[in-house]
């Protein structure tokens, strides 16, 4: 980058926000964050996080603050949603040691806010809703939401999530319903099974997904074991609105699931929006760059979402600092991501085919399944968790390895 340092504006503080800001600081670069919220708080449900996203976080040094509150898992199990018998388990650890974690949104939130408030070079906003843009030649004037303060930005990093509203004022099509909705719910220890060793039922069972005809559950333990999340994922029409129409779709499946549906507080309905295939990561003369869900926001089929945002954070703080002006870095960003987002999506269709489909083509699934060797299946994903963070160093002339696949 240039001699002086340039004003990075990052819009938003979620997964995608606070990374950036976080690889930005570590490339010795200083943001500010203009988040709208007056505080930063998360709903409460979970996620997962595979060792490539993992990888950003070591590089930041925050992966022994997220194995505290996770849960590390070596393998996924795939079950026959009406059985429960298991068609595979995929393995899903690194051969390098990252781990694969799945956690609380709110843990994952904490510990980034935590490193972000210690950080000098980042200053957060909260209350400070993004309202108007204006992109220049040298510059973007954000325009805030209260009180017509405006500011100017040699960068503004979009990571305002799947409604951006850095995308609408750029007169970009929004993002779409997939027309299936997740239904989520958590399962916290209630302190009364904890004398059967189970606490609660089904958090020491790992991470499962159940797989039936046009939809699918998945549920994994979070807060260091305390709690289990759930997901049910169903077409939207099958579902409007009514939680009992979705629990009597599940009903007639395995009984470990059936378990955790009864025991489980009324799940909340997240209607599953994707942006377009087709939508810049970069815009303005390079100087408005998208990331996480802003950029391209996707079903959970594969789990990655956030764990893009997060790949993003880094591919971006490295291009930014490697390059002396905005379009050699906007290049850079959307060359190194742009192929790798495509297979994920790609990916993303794949599991929703594959996960939904009805008999007698799913028995051809699970035979498929069955037969393939560990490994290989191991080997199918390598592309994916085998992703490692650039070096995000400060000091070195050059980085030609912008997240390459290795
Ligand atoms: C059911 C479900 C399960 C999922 N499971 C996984 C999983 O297992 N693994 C995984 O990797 N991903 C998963 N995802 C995806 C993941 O949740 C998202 O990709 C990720 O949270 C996106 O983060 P973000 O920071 O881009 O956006 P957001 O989290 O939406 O953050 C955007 C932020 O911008 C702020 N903001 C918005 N507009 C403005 C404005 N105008 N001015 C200032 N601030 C603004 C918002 O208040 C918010 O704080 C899942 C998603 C769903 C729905």
């Amino acid at each position: 980058m240039s001699q002086s340092q340039p004003f990075i504006a990052i819009v938003g503080g979620g997964v995608a926000g606070l990374t950036t800001a976080l690889c930005l600081a570590r490339v010795g670069l200083a943001s500010t964050i203009f988040e709208r919220a007056n505080e930063l708080s998360e709903v409460g449900a979970g996620l997962q996080l595979s060792p490539n996203a993992l990888s950003v976080m070591d590089r930041l040094g925050l992966l022994p603050a997220l194995k505290a509150v996770g849960v590390a898992a070596d393998r996924v199990v795939l079950k026959r949603g009406s059985s429960g018998r298991t068609i595979a388990a995929v393995p899903v650890h690194a051969g390098d040691g990252t781990p694969y974690l799945s956690l609380h949104r709110a843990d994952l939130q904490a510990v980034l806010l935590d490193a972000v408030l210690r950080e000098p070079k980042i200053s957060l906003r909260l209350g400070a809703e993004i309202a108007a843009l204006g992109p220049g030649e040298h510059a973007v004037e954000l325009g805030l939401a209260n009180g017509g303060e405006t500011v100017l930005a040699d960068f503004v990093i979009a990571a305002d999530g799947v409604r951006s509203a850095i995308v609408r004022q750029m007169g970009l099509a929004p993002a779409t319903p997939t027309g299936t909705t997740a239904w989520r719910t958590t399962i916290e220890d209630d302190g009364e099974t904890e004398d059967d060793g189970e606490t609660p039922p089904g958090a020491g069972d790992g991470i499962r997904a159940w797989l039936g005809a046009r939809r699918h559950a998945v549920a994994y333990p979070i807060r260091a074991g305390r709690a289990v999340n759930l997901v049910m994922i169903t077409r939207s029409d099958d579902d409007p609105g009514a939680a009992h129409r979705l629990i009597a779709g599940f009903s007639r499946w395995d009984a470990q699931l059936v378990g955790l549906i009864g025991r489980a507080p009324a799940p909340t309905p997240w209607p599953l929006f994707a942006a377009p295939g087709s939508r810049p990561f970069t815009l303005g003369n390079g100087r408005i760059l998208l990331v996480g869900d802003a950029a391209h926001a996707m079903a959970p089929y594969a789990a990655q979402g956030a764990g893009m945002a997060i790949e993003d954070a880094a591919v971006l703080a490295e291009a930014i600092v490697r390059t002396n002006e905005p379009r050699a870095a906007a290049g850079r960003y959307e060359a190194a991501r742009r192929p790798r987002i495509d297979a994920v999506r790609k990916r993303v269709g794949f599991h929703r085919f594959v996960y939904h489909l009805p008999a007698p083509f799913s028995l051809g699934r699970d035979m498929a399944l069955a037969l393939r060797p560990h490994d290989a299946l191991r080997a199918d994903l390598a592309w994916l968790y085998d992703w490692r963070a650039p070096a995000l160093a400060a000091d070195r002339p050059h980085a030609d390895d912008v997240g390459v696949p290795r």
